[in-house]
């Protein structure tokens, strides 16, 4: 009833200066701990699923999930996402199980670590785009491929990244491509490639401008106002939870992620609608669950830990929410489409079985 597109959804945060954070699930817990946060601030939510998630789920699962978390919290605005889809059957099937809008990285080859060309790129977007618009799902695009101006290496996340090394004349987003790439392929959105990574080590120190190329997302927005940019693997890493987890025995030395401030920049001066955050759910998550762990030797209901966890998920959400300025928007989405004459939209039909 309250799902929404991502084109719906960007298209509402431009117009009203403020951004999505997008959070990756693969169960139960985090569904809920993010919708619970969603409520709390009366915030519209982008929730994505990998491949990798949808293979661990089962996507009978993850659909039903989505249909029943829509059901719990019929006010908040939710669009599902597939997050980097390898090819258009990815994202058809995608589409297939409810999801709203996809993602199809053609930055990287089906085997989905192999950097592509930007031909193929242009072909297989362009692809994904013609079907997805048929019934009125979204598509973001990525030009660039993701990975670290420090080391030029790629992070392999959920089985998606690049093998080996790559020069920078490869890794950023290369500006006049984007504004063609973006009027060949009519995406929804560009997802840009400007020195983050997935996972906890994207930087070895506190980044600079060498490192994460702001002046490349400035430079794509100057010549394309009007495009929703992508900022993907921004997570901000922070360092009491990295304490956390090393307190509670656990080993994650010297993990860096992209500031706050240097995302919420991006957000108010260069066209950022939807920021990827994975990592730092998945943090809060381990954290809690090691302190029960250390602390509570004798506990073994999952509930016991997974139940903190959850809660640790909805406090990190809630301070993403406000960060990017998604809070108190549920109800303004909801009074623009009743402005309209309208309820939110059911976007599609559910494709009829052959
Ligand atoms: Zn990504």
């Amino acid at each position: 009833m309250a799902r929404i597109t991502l084109r719906q959804l960007l298209d509402h945060a431009a117009e009203h200066d403020y951004a999505l954070p997008a959070f990756n699930i693969n169960n139960m817990e985090q569904g809920l701990a993010i919708m619970e946060a969603a409520e709390a601030v009366n915030s519209p939510v982008i929730i994505q699923a990998s491949r990798g998630a949808r293979n661990y789920a089962n996507d009978i699962m993850l659909a039903r999930m989505i249909d029943a978390l829509a059901e719990i919290y019929p006010n908040i605005p939710v669009c599902m996402h597939q997050d980097h889809g390898n090819g258009p059957a990815t994202c058809a099937t995608a589409i297939q199980y409810g999801f709203t809008s996809v993602m199809m990285d053609g930055s990287l080859k089906a085997d989905a670590k192999t950097p592509a060309d930007y031909d193929y790129n242009v072909r297989v977007t362009r692809a994904v785009v013609d079907m997805a618009h048929w019934v009125g799902a979204s598509v973001e695009g990525e030009l660039g491929v993701l990975g670290s101006l420090e080391t030029g290496m790629g992070e392999k996340e959920d089985g998606h990244g690049f093998e080996g090394k790559l020069g920078h004349d490869q890794l950023p987003t290369d500006p006049d491509q984007a504004v063609e790439f973006v009027k060949t392929t009519q995406v929804d959105a560009l997802a840009i490639a400007m020195g983050t990574s997935h996972g906890a080590y994207k930087f070895s120190r506190k980044p600079d401008g060498a490192v994460l190329a702001m002046g490349v997302i400035e430079e794509i927005h100057r010549r394309l106002p009007n495009t929703h940019l992508v900022m993907h693997g921004s997570s901000s890493v922070p360092q009491e939870f990295i304490d956390l987890v090393n307190k509670y025995g656990g080993n994650m030395p010297n993990a860096k992620g992209v500031p706050e401030d240097q995302i919420s920049m991006a957000v108010r001066n260069y066209g950022v609608c939807k920021v990827n955050i994975d990592t730092d759910l998945r943090l809060a998550m381990t954290a809690k669950i090691r302190e029960v762990f250390a602390t509570k030797p004798a506990e073994f209901d999952p509930r016991n830990y997974l139940g903190p966890a959850r809660e640790a998920i909805t406090k990190m959400v809630q301070r993403k929410l406000h960060m990017l300025n998604s809070a108190g928007k549920a109800d303004e989405i909801t009074r623009h489409w009743e402005k309209l004459g309208r309820p939110l939209p059911r976007y599609y039909s559910k494709p009829k079985a052959a």
